[in-house]
């Protein structure tokens, strides 16, 4: 079975509320959808706005190996010719070798919404059709409401693909808009327009009862062979059919050959790579490719998974480019923290002494408001200062940290400028560091000294730095003196870890996950080729 993938995140995807993405993250997007193996990539509406017609000039350029680039508009004015259409001219000079029209293929929606008859829209898809077929250009027919037009004039919606077929179209792709349809309606209509039409069927879905991704599948299987979605669903109103669940669905559960094993390795990269150009967290939940798609927690899950992978989880996650994770809390058993630790390379028996100081450790640090569920390098930390031998690469002696606000001569008051100092005294194999560095706020001071320190002694180090940084406060009730927790996310350009601190004060704790931070660095293989100068 031939099944084509179709991507729309550069258009409708980017209709999502908050989206706005430039001509630079249209293309690095596009190259992305090219790597993964999708066939067509809908890039934009040229001439609707200044940026997707810059898109369509630039995109030339871009080399694509595996998709298609696909220019969308709509089918002519009514009562107006197609060579004097701006819209159409606009897609034929986007220079793309595939055109989407988008369509009316719903009665009502002619006479209701359009304003114009039956027999005029059935020109309007034809004209265009056949003008830029004259222009050598493929089409495809998004038929616009079709199925809840099946559903109140099924003559009228069949007749428009017809027309479009008669046209020259290469392929008609019906289109529930309002995303309100149910699997087994998608499916009986499908089914009745592959005996109506001899060209390639699309299924395009929206995902307003959650459905999208069912809708999609139901499609395939009543006949259709192009699939139409968006990285993470991204789109209007509730969004797209997620095309991050639709590949692995074709590739792994209907062993439909649409990409290539390695390039659904990339799924999960494409779908935060594409999240973060959007400006959005990276869904944890999504299925496939959210971080907690393959998160256990339940110590008998993580037992049973110790024992077999699939016990516990559909599919093995490294083929979609997700990663299994154990995640450790005082709810958790010892199963959990045995084979955490076995991951780190330090093997523990359950039963031992050992397991279970490290729990009560656990138990100790949780209600203190430390919590490594999303936090596993502060957990593996944790681990390591059990065993027995364990040195840290550093050893904090004291810190200070001083923050000032500096009026300038004759500034405005909200001109003032914020500076901070931090001092740190750390120990290394006995010899004491004493540096001091300014920031623009107290923890990238402190940061600053420190690392000033330790790089003397670890130049590596240089390499890594916070990605992200979050404050939670974890009594509500209480005012500033609540306690905190601090969640750091670090990188050093190839890996990122998570490490947690926790303190009434926001400084320490803060501090507690810095220094979690680059001591995980400075145990883990990233740091082997550390030398003391
Ligand atoms: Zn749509």
């Amino acid at each position: 079975m031939q099944v084509k993938l179709y991507d729309t995140t550069l258009r409708d995807g980017s209709q999502r509320e908050g989206i706005s993405f430039t001509v630079a993250d249209k293309l690095k997007i596009a190259q992305k959808l090219d790597e993964l193996g999708i066939h067509y990539i809908e890039g934009g509406w040229p001439g609707s706005n200044p940026k997707d017609s810059e898109f369509f000039v630039q995109v030339k350029s871009l080399k694509l190996k595996n998709a298609k680039m696909v220019a969308f508009g709509s089918t002519r004015r009514p009562k107006v010719k197609a060579e004097a259409d701006a819209t159409l001219k606009q897609l034929f000079e986007a220079g793309t070798e595939y055109v989407t029209l988008v369509g009316k293929s719903s009665a009502r929606q002619v006479t209701q919404v359009l304003e114009t008859t039956l027999e005029e829209n059935l020109a309007m898809i034809t004209d265009s059709i056949e003008y830029l077929r004259s222009k050598c250009i493929k089409v495809f027919l998004d038929a616009e409401h079709f199925f809840d037009g099946y559903k109140d004039n099924p003559e009228y919606s069949i007749q428009v693909l017809q027309a479009a077929e008669k046209a020259g179209a290469e392929g008609v792709v019906l289109c529930d808009t309002n995303g309100g349809s149910l699997p087994e309606e998608i499916a009986e209509a499908v089914e009745a327009v592959t005996k109506s039409v001899n060209i390639c069927v699309g299924i395009h879905s929206h995902n307003d009862t959650e459905m999208a991704v069912a809708n999609s599948i139901a499609a395939l299987k009543a006949g259709a062979s192009q699939i139409q979605g968006t990285i993470n669903g991204f789109g209007e109103r509730c969004g797209n059919a997620n095309m991050c669940s639709i590949i692995p669905i074709l590739k792994l559960k209907m062993g439909i050959d649409c990409i290539t094993d390695s390039q659904l390795k990339l799924l999960t990269d494409t779908s935060h790579y594409i999240s973060e150009l959007a400006n959005l967290v990276s869904e944890p939940f999504l299925p496939y490719v959210g971080a907690s798609a393959f998160s256990h927690k339940a110590g008998l899950h993580v037992s049973g998974l110790s024992k077999w992978s699939g016990s516990y989880q559909h599919i093995e996650p490294e083929l979609v480019g997700n990663r299994q994770r154990l995640l450790v809390s005082e709810l958790a058993g010892r199963s959990n923290s045995v084979q955490r630790a076995k991951a780190i390379g330090i093997n523990l028996t359950p039963d031992s002494k050992e397991v279970k100081d490290l729990l009560q450790q656990v138990k100790k640090m949780e209600s203190m408001g430390f919590q490594y569920e999303n936090a596993e390098a502060s957990f593996d930390l944790l681990v390591n200062r059990t065993q027995a031998g364990y040195a840290a690469p550093f050893e904090l002696i004291d810190f200070m940290v001083v923050v000032e606000k500096q009026r300038r001569p004759s500034a405005m008051r909200s001109q003032d400028e914020m500076m901070a100092e931090g001092i740190v005294k750390v120990r290394v194999d006995g010899e004491v560091m004493h540096t001091v560095a300014e920031g623009n706020g107290p923890i990238n001071a402190l940061d600053a000294a420190l690392r000033k320190g330790l790089c003397q002694f670890y130049p590596e180090l240089s390499s890594v730095h916070l990605s992200d940084y979050k404050v939670r406060i974890l009594e509500q009730t209480s005012g500033t003196d609540a306690l905190v927790r601090v969640l750091i996310e670090s990188t050093d350009g190839e890996s990122t870890w998570h490490t947690v601190g926790a303190s009434p004060n926001i400084i320490e704790a803060s501090w507690l996950a810095l220094s979690d931070s680059f001591e995980y660095w400075l145990i883990t293989k990233k740091c082997k080729n550390c030398k003391k100068q």
